[in-house]
């Protein structure tokens, strides 16, 4: 009765975590992928007053105008390479669309391992073919790297920094050097999912289509200003690409929330940068922890951190259960990685209940 497109999609092992996480009383939740910070009084006043003014239909399918212009604004600014703009349903939405434009069955798909578990997904459900390029120890989704595993089938590759699960950017030279290497490759194009480019902590962030052209950048509000469930984001890049996005949105996702979108141009009047730097000190906080006790890359960016697992467990999942035996949830290095050996927490929580977790995972390390 079900399409075997979806049947082969796994169930997210993150959602298996969130199940556990309800038979807890009080959990040490760092298995959340969202900020915990308050979403600004200006914004939720937007969006209340979006509804209030009667704002309330669809928007054109390419996005609110206003919102479109400001955004279009901020990425030249920025630096950002682009034609055409659009707004997206959240970051995920722009995937879809922009999976779905570029990718035949048989396709190839290139991701770095670890990788944001969508990307596999998506490639899967368009029965394309994921190419992953092992990033371990350090996580560096390097020119090197990649050259070996891009060729004339490769359609697409697809670029996360900081990314998610590993936190872990690419330094102005390496940026560099990647972008030459693609500019060697014209026939690519890339998706650079820049998701958590506000949280970006030791210099300042590099958009790679402000190096490349040919590049489809997806951004959102979701993570910078604490929205997930507005459902907000935008997609850049070549205009007969982004057409063909804006087609396929018409037909799904219509258009992103209306009220959401407004107070999303009211956001970006926000300055979020107290925010930033408080994640960074998380950062810090976090790692100074571990640092004893765990092998790990320092995130150069985004609220996780990826260590590996301590010696003596047999994989990720009995180390998660004996960390749920103590009341903390993280999430398993397998639901990003063909590999079976970190484990991914994020640092969006209280300082009381980091220090909490810690303390935990400190005793689990010493077995
Ligand atoms: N890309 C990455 C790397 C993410 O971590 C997430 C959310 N966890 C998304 C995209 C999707 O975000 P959105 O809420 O904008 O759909």
């Amino acid at each position: 009765m079900i399409s075997q497109r979806v049947l082969d999609l796994d169930v997210s092992g993150i959602r298996k975590v969130f199940d556990l996480a309800r038979e807890l009383k009080d959990p040490i939740n760092l298995s959340i992928g969202q900020p915990d910070f308050a979403v600004p009084e200006t914004v939720k006043a937007a969006f209340k007053q979006a509804a209030d003014d009667d704002q309330n239909a669809y928007t054109p399918t390419q996005g609110h105008q206003g919102l479109i212009e400001a955004l279009g604004a901020d990425a030249e600014q920025r630096g950002l390479q682009f034609e055409d703009l659009i707004v997206t349903s959240g970051v995920s939405g722009g995937l879809l669309l922009a999976f779905s434009a570029l990718l035949n069955p048989g396709d190839e798909v290139v991701m770095s391992d670890p990788y944001f578990l969508m990307y596999k997904q998506l490639a899967t459900y368009l029965g394309a073919k994921a190419t992953t390029v092992n990033t371990y120890p350090d996580f560096r989704c390097t020119a090197e790297r990649l050259e070996p595993h891009l060729n004339e089938k490769t359609k697409c590759l697809v670029l996360n920094f900081p990314g998610n699960p590993t936190g872990v950017g690419l330094s102005p030279s390496e940026l560099s050097d990647l972008a030459d290497l693609l500019k060697r490759h014209p026939h690519i194009t890339v998706i650079s999912d820049e998701i958590y480019r506000l949280f970006h902590y030791d210099s300042a962030f590099t958009s790679l289509s402000s190096l490349l052209e040919n590049v489809i950048t997806l951004d959102g509000f979701s993570k910078s200003h604490a929205v997930t469930g507005w459902r907000v984001g935008w997609a850049t890049g070549p205009k007969t690409i982004l057409q063909q996005m804006a087609k396929l949105q018409q037909f799904t996702f219509v258009c992103a929330p209306g009220p959401a979108q407004i107070a999303c141009k009211e956001a970006m009047g926000v300055d979020m940068s107290e925010q930033r730097l408080n994640y960074q000190r998380k950062r810090d906080l976090i790692c100074n922890l571990l640092q004893d006790h765990y092998e790990f890359t320092r995130p150069q960016g985004t609220f996780y951190l990826f260590p590996k697992l301590p010696d003596g467990y047999g994989g990720a999942d009995e180390f998660i259960a004996k960390a749920i035996d103590n009341n903390v949830l993280i999430i398993p290095g397998h639901v990003f990685s063909k590999q079976d050996s970190h484990f991914r927490l994020s640092f969006a929580t209280s300082d009381e209940q980091l220090i909490k977790g810690a303390e935990v995972l400190q005793r689990l390390a010493k077995g």
